[in-house]
């Protein structure tokens, strides 16, 4: 029998992770790894954290150390993007021209900010933040910063405030909503995130919106909606992302929301899979929903792995994922758009607390800030960690037992 050729297009956390994953499985065949930035595989997190402020080093940020895919003989194409697939042919073009032919294909292509169409958006100093060479731009600019205005208040512009703040610059945060981050985590525990920002000397203003940046060449303001003008050195927009289905629209794959996969990560193409943030995928407990976690990203790149080699197992995986904004730190495990119950464990002034989403009586998602552990960590038992029993078997709870400390 010839060799099995498996092509992961995407080389981030979850194409690195798939591949990897390959190889533990026992998968002896030829693997390519293929992905449009210049960069080994690197995690994300630190790029709003850590590596922004300068603490911590690029090549500590590696999915895999460097000499571990020749090890492997995991065929790396870095800063080469896949411009068609083929699937009847099984066949993917990459850009300058070559045509790779797979038996298996998986696709990780994540996703890209979203354009940021506002007028001045192309002056300098202004920032979005997706990949390593964005916060090399972003880290640059920093050190002449006086003063920043951040753009939307989600997860990476809470991350980013924090962080600017942290290097001492001044920082003035533009948000749509009344409570930032209320339509993830309810209103109660946006409060408590928002007086943080608020007593580390971040201005808000809230229920507002950027309507034009200014400056002659360079921005030095930010003009809003409802009249303000807030003088600036440095924007970063954090504004979210689009998830990157062209490639395999353009191939015919059934896309909503991010490509269509079923609870094998397997699209609607024959043979092609995907993982990562780029899908939309059908879980077992949440029914459809694309996330946008790390912790997503690694694991449905191991389940994507094990389904190309057959696995008939579902992912089902109960999603989370952390924030850290100064010293505090968010975990959330589960997944909740709307709720008709908010039970708190702790006060949510205490800033040590867990609160638990509930529908019908049943937990669909808990959020802990400085309290229950990591969900993720296998050497610490706790609370978050029952939690995701609770979230897996969808039994009705008393909430006199989840408030109780
Ligand atoms: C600043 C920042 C901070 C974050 N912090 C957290 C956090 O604290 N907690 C958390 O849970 N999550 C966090 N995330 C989210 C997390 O990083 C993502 O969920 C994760 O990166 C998803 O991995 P992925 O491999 O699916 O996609 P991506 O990381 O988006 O990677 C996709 C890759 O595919 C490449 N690609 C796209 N199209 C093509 C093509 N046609 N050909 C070849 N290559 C292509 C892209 O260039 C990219 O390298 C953060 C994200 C960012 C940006």
């Amino acid at each position: 029998m010839a060799r099995q050729r498996i092509v992961i297009v995407g080389a981030s956390l979850a194409g690195a992770t798939a591949a990897a994953t390959l190889r533990d499985e026992g998968f002896d065949g030829d693997i390519r790894l293929i992905g449009a930035e210049a960069q080994l595989p690197y995690n994300r997190p630190p790029l709003s954290k850590g590596y922004l402020r300068q603490q911590e080093r690029f090549e500590d940020q590696l999915v895999k150390p460097a000499g571990y895919y020749a090890e492997q003989r995991i065929q790396l194409t870095l800063g080469v993007r896949a411009t068609a697939v083929f699937a009847k042919q099984k066949l993917v073009d990459l850009e300058g021209g070559e045509r790779v032919a797979y038996d298996r294909l998986l696709v990780t292509t994540g996703g890209r900010n979203r354009t940021l169409s506002v007028p001045g958006a192309t002056l300098e100093g202004v920032f979005q933040l997706r990949t390593v060479a964005d916060c090399d731009r972003i880290r640059a600019a920093t050190r002449r910063a006086r003063r920043a205005v951040v753009m939307g208040l989600g997860f990476i512009g809470s991350e980013v405030s924090a962080s600017l703040r942290q290097l001492g610059i001044e920082v003035t945060a533009v948000e749509g909503a009344r409570v930032p981050l209320a339509r993830v985590v309810g209103e109660e525990v946006g409060q408590v995130l928002t007086a943080i920002h608020r007593e580390k000397g971040v201005e808000l203003v809230l229920e507002d919106s950027v309507s034009a940046f200014e400056g002659s060449g360079r921005v030095e303001r930010v003009r809003t909606k409802k009249g303000r003008v807030l003088e600036c050195d440095m924007v970063v927009a954090g504004i979210g992302i689009v998830p990157n289905i062209e490639l395999l629209a353009a191939a015919g794959a059934r896309v909503d929301n991010g490509v269509l996969v079923d609870e094998r990560c397997r699209t609607s193409l024959p043979d092609v899979f995907a993982a990562g943030d780029v899908t939309n995928h059908l879980h077992p407990i949440f029914g459809r929903l694309r996330v946008e976690h790390w912790n997503n990203g690694y694991q449905q790149g191991r389940a994507a792995a094990r389904s190309l080699l057959g696995d008939e197992r579902p992912y089902d995986y109960v999603h989370s994922f952390w924030s850290d904004q100064y010293e505090h730190s968010l975990q959330y495990v589960g997944f909740a758009t709307s709720w008709d119950r908010l039970v708190f464990r702790g006060r949510p002034e205490s800033r040590s607390f867990l609160g638990f989403y509930l529908e019908d009586g049943i937990v669909r998602a808990v959020v802990g800030l400085n309290r229950g552990g990591d969900p993720e960590d296998p050497t610490v038992d706790g609370e978050l960690k029952a939690a995701v029993s609770l979230i897996r078997d969808r039994v009705p709870v008393d909430p006199a037992t989840l408030s109780a400390d």
